[in-house]
């Protein structure tokens, strides 16, 4: 646990470095749009030099995107944990969840019985669930199931002490990850997304759960699909 800590401590510091970068990279991102949209108003502009522009301004604005994502990633919000409800939170998400699926993709919210309170951030909290969703909705371009099934755990730590959790699944019917990528879905930058990937998901998603106290794992097989498996520290006091 200490060690995963102090991995996440340097991807902290990496993380603020590129903040910075992504700074001032923004700032050229943002000049060279403002350009090119002016281009595409220039007075009898041949159709294939507008067609062009249009596709600098794409590939900008796929930039302006990875830009926010990493500045967000260095940065330290402010954090207000408080007491959560994690069936009302995720209730409260599902409605935009279901519009960023689209018609495609099936998505199911339920638990299996009373569950416990968390103690955490609730926009942090939305976050980590906005991310995983999205994943989910990458792994499953032709559509699938998405299930999230949340649940009290007794989960062994590393101690082999009785820790007590509610546990999130976040399943989806999707492609799967190979081997290779299980073992860096989690590192800064690593992404199978090429150009329409962050390689940051993941990290935050670990760095909030770390923050709660918790853990994440991922199960997953190629062509079955994957499920996200996240371990909230419970709080005294289940709902219903
Ligand atoms: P990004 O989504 O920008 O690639 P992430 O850190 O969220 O960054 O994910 C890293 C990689 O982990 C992804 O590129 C993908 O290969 C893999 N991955 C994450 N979630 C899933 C999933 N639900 N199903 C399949 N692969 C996934």
């Amino acid at each position: 646990y200490q060690r995963h800590l102090m991995e996440l401590h340097r991807m902290e510091a990496l993380g603020r470095m590129a903040a910075g970068v992504a700074h001032d990279f923004r700032g050229i991102v943002s000049i060279a749009l403002g350009f090119t949209e002016l281009i595409r108003r220039v007075p009898n502009l041949a159709p294939q030099a507008d067609h062009y522009a249009q596709r600098v301004i794409d590939a900008l604005q796929r930039g302006q995107t990875l830009t926010q994502e990493i500045m967000s990633f260095g940065k330290d919000d402010p954090v207000s944990p408080r007491v959560l409800d994690v069936g009302a939170a995720l209730s409260k998400c599902s409605h935009m969840f279901r519009v960023l699926l689209g018609a495609g993709i099936r998505l199911r919210v339920r638990s299996s019985g009373p569950v416990s309170r968390v103690f955490m951030d609730a926009s942090q909290f939305e976050r980590m669930m906005l991310n995983l969703v999205l994943n989910a909705r990458d792994a499953m371009p032709s559509g699938g199931d998405l299930d999230i099934d949340y649940e009290d755990a007794i989960v062994g730590d590393e101690d082999d002490e009785r820790a007590t959790y509610v546990a999130i699944y976040v399943r989806d019917s999707g492609a799967g990850m190979d081997e290779m990528t299980r073992l860096n879905a989690f590192k800064p930058f690593f992404t199978t997304k090429g150009d329409r990937g962050t390689g940051l998901g993941l990290v935050i998603v670990d760095q909030i759960v770390a923050r709660a106290g918790g853990r994440v794992k991922i199960d997953s097989e190629v062509g079955r699909g994957t499920t996200l498996q996240i371990y909230l520290p419970r709080i005294a006091g289940a709902v219903r």
